[in-house]
């Protein structure tokens, strides 16, 4: 049997188990032997692709294997510290980083088949069309990267005519894939190229904060897409198989994000959605006032109630307060409180954020509900504790057409008895819109450290 053959062999083994590695991640029980699956099939890939490699060296075999062992050496390490150092926060941008390494090394693959390989229409359009979706996605990614990090601001950039901006670029690389085909050469390939980049850094940028989590799904997709192009240049079936399915597992994805943000799909792939233009944020309007409660105070309310809801959000992130939040919940339980978790589909900062956490600190998965499944709960509810959560429980969204996170649905908290917002400040969230929430005759506020106050409150009890 030739090498590759067994090659071929072994690729259709490390699909299978990246598909395995989808069907495990899908639900949390199973969530770890789906990471182990696509560990596996990662490393039975590489080993294929490197033996190959080897095989088909032009150069002397220990010319090929010692720059293999220095890429792989420097990609190791270079991934082992970012993954160690990054915090349970940083994930999305980290994601959305890796994102762009995808797209541009869909670009650099487009360019270096271009140059090496005979050019036929076929492999033309492969080419064309794989540096074209690289590039929106290297330049999507890393505006992603930024306002995901908070080193550039998350509010829209409001070009005029942002949507015609993004179609005439649209056009003119069809125009330039015209070109291209028709008489092969560098020019046309390296104006798409600044069109294509453009076109990415304009789409994400003139997205609006709140609608950030649609793009880190999208932007998941297009690196599927841009794999995938990458592996028909290569002619690696693999890769296609590999980013086919990053592909579409990130457009369902995203389906299902735009869907629980009520956003219409189309607007999101054409991109420049979010605040449409002469929305106002209404931080300058007058709320009334807010009431405060100590620990103490939240302690005595919990003794009393019979139901509580905990809503959180990325604040219990930042605090880590999802170990302290896991004790109160087991002393309330033990107590005869009912105690469940109302999630929000864009909790925290990454999809699944608020259920990763508390998976890590243990809390029974039968107590974690997702919004749409208690949200007619909360009319029968004591005490409901919003801890680091803003933009998901702001009643803004349901009855103020003017604001930017208008028409999301949100956790509608505010049917219970009493509603204790756990939070440093009045300061808003990643929206930036205030919430009204916070000034209800039925909302107190325990300002300070989630984590912190959480203890205060585990030791109350
Ligand atoms: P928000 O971002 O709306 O609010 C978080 C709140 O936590 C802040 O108001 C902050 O208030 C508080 N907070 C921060 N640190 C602490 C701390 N140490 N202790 C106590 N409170 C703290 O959170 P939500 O989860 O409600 O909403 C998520 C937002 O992020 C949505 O707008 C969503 O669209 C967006 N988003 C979601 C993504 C996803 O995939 N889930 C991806 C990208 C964006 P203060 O500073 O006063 O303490």
């Amino acid at each position: 049997m030739s090498l590759t053959s067994v090659a071929q062999a072994v690729y259709l083994v490390a699909a299978v188990l990246f598909i395995l590695s989808l069907a495990g991640l899908s639900r949390q029980e199973t969530a770890r032997r789906g990471n182990l699956s696509g560990m596996a099939g990662m490393g039975l890939a590489l080993a294929a692709t490197v033996a190959l490699a080897l095989d088909g060296s032009e150069r002397e075999v220990g010319v090929t294997a010692a720059l293999i062992a220095a890429v792989l050496l420097v990609g190791l390490t270079v991934g082992t510290w970012q993954a160690r150092r990054v915090e349970m926060t940083q994930m999305p941008e980290l994601i959305a980083i890796l994102h762009s390494f995808v797209g541009l090394a869909a670009v650099l693959v487009g360019f270096n088949s271009y140059l090496t390989e005979p050019a036929d229409p076929v492999h033309l359009v492969e080419v064309f069309l794989g540096v074209l979706i690289g590039a929106v996605t290297f330049t999507g990614s890393v505006v992603a990267y930024l306002k995901l990090s908070a080193r550039i601001a998350s509010a829209p950039l409001m070009l005029p005519r942002r949507n015609t901006l993004n179609l005439v670029a649209l056009v003119v690389s069809a125009g330039l894939g015209g070109w291209f085909v028709a008489a092969p050469s560098i020019v046309p390939l390296l104006l798409m190229t600044v069109v294509a980049l453009a076109l990415g850094w304009h789409l994400v940028a003139s997205i609006g904060g709140g609608d950030m989590p649609v793009v880190v799904s999208m932007l998941n997709s297009y690196s599927g897409w841009a794999a995938a192009a990458a592996g028909f240049m290569l002619s690696n079936d693999l890769l296609i198989v590999t980013g086919a399915l990053v592909g579409s597992s990130g457009a369902i994805l995203s389906y299902i994000m735009c869907r629980a943000m009520n956003r219409s799909f189309v607007s999101v792939i054409l991109g420049g959605f979010g605040a449409e233009e002469g929305t106002v944020a209404a931080v300058d309007r007058d709320y009334g006032e807010h009431r405060e409660m100590s620990a103490q105070d939240v302690a005595d309310l919990l003794r009393d109630a019979k139901r509580v809801v905990i809503t959180p959000g990325y604040g219990m992130a930042v605090a880590k307060a999802q170990y302290p939040v896991a004790e109160l919940v087991a002393k309330l339980r033990a107590r005869g409180v009912e105690v469940r978790f109302g999630v929000h589909p864009v909790a925290g900062r990454l999809p699944g954020h608020m259920n990763v956490l508390l998976a890590e600190a243990k809390v029974p998965y039968d107590i974690v509900l997702e919004m749409d499944e208690i949200n007619d709960d909360f009319g029968d509810t004591d005490v409901v504790l919003v801890i680091g959560a803003n933009d998901t429980v702001n009643p803004a969204a349901l009855d103020d057409p003017g604001s930017p996170i208008a028409g999301m649905p949100v956790l509608e908290v505010w049917h219970a008895k009493q509603v204790v917002v756990f939070k440093r400040s009045m300061a808003t969230g990643y929206a930036g819109v205030q919430n009204p929430l916070f000034f209800r005759d039925n909302t107190a506020m325990l300002f300070g450290d989630a984590k912190e106050q959480t203890e205060k409150i585990v030791h109350a009890v």
